[in-house]
């Protein structure tokens, strides 16, 4: 099993490396990754001015490791379309912070995802809720979710894994959950810079318009580690259907 790790943390982050020392147990691990913080820029890629990729040392237990100026997309599709890589699946995390719902859609960690399974390998994405102290528990149910897995996952398969910000002992089992609504509160708190020109800084406060006992957010809160299927069909179908029928 050849495992094929990245993250939108960057490669310097907490979660990759102890991504990486669990993966190894299961098989053979070659990390590409960000050579920076890359968190929120979803599924970009970068096409206007080349990348540099460079073979690095960080992770001596690793049989390769790499460091790219770029997205977490572009180290996906590089790795396996560049430099030959051919995993058999695609990592990408551990992502300190939740990527929930509408989360997705921003999310680089889940975008490295979606792009193995766009280049036909089967691909999961794990975050922690909260902070890095909870990687632990993140590591603990990675390990178990890979061993209870009871079918190997399809080429399209892409599992999006949020793990509460709780202890190992306090988490209540693992729950297959559908992507919720996520929506935030966004504020832009304006400053002045040193010229006096305007400038912004994005914060916001999530909250679920509506939920359901199924979706991933409500997982989370009640102390469950949620594991949500995702596809990229983003057809809306009834929507088609009523469409196709009045454009006749
Ligand atoms: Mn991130």
């Amino acid at each position: 099993m050849r495992f094929l790790v990245t993250n939108d943390d960057g490669i310097y982050a907490p979660g990759i490396k102890a991504l990486a020392q669990t993966l190894n147990a299961f098989g053979e691990v070659i990390i590409i990754a960000p050579d920076q913080e890359r968190s929120g820029v979803g599924h970009g890629i970068t096409v206007h001015h080349p990348l540099r990729v460079e073979k690095v040392e960080l992770f001596p237990e690793v049989r390769e490791c790499y460091m790219v100026d770029g997205t977490p997309a572009d180290c996906v599709k590089i790795a396996i379309q560049g430099l030959d890589i051919q995993p058999d699946m695609v990592v990408s995390g551990i992502n300190l912070g939740a990527n929930l719902g509408t989360d997705v859609l921003y999310s680089g960690t889940v975008s490295a995802a979606i792009e193995g399974v766009l280049l036909g390998v089967p691909s999961l994405a794990i975050s922690v809720c909260k902070n890095i102290s909870y990687l632990p528990t993140a590591t603990y149910f990675l390990t178990r979710l890979l061993f209870e897995l009871k079918t190997p996952l399809p080429k399209d398969g892409l599992l999006n894994v949020n793990v509460p910000a709780l202890r190992q002992d306090e988490v209540k089992g693992i729950l297959a959950t559908k992507l919720g609504v996520r929506l935030y509160k966004n504020e832009f708190v304006k400053r002045l810079d040193p010229q006096g020109k305007a400038y912004y800084w994005m914060k916001g406060v999530p909250y679920a318009p509506a939920s359901e006992s199924d979706h991933d957010h409500v997982a989370i809160e009640q102390g469950y580690v949620s594991v949500t299927p995702i596809q990229f069909d983003l057809t809306y179908h009834a929507l088609f259907s009523e469409l196709r029928d009045s454009l006749q």
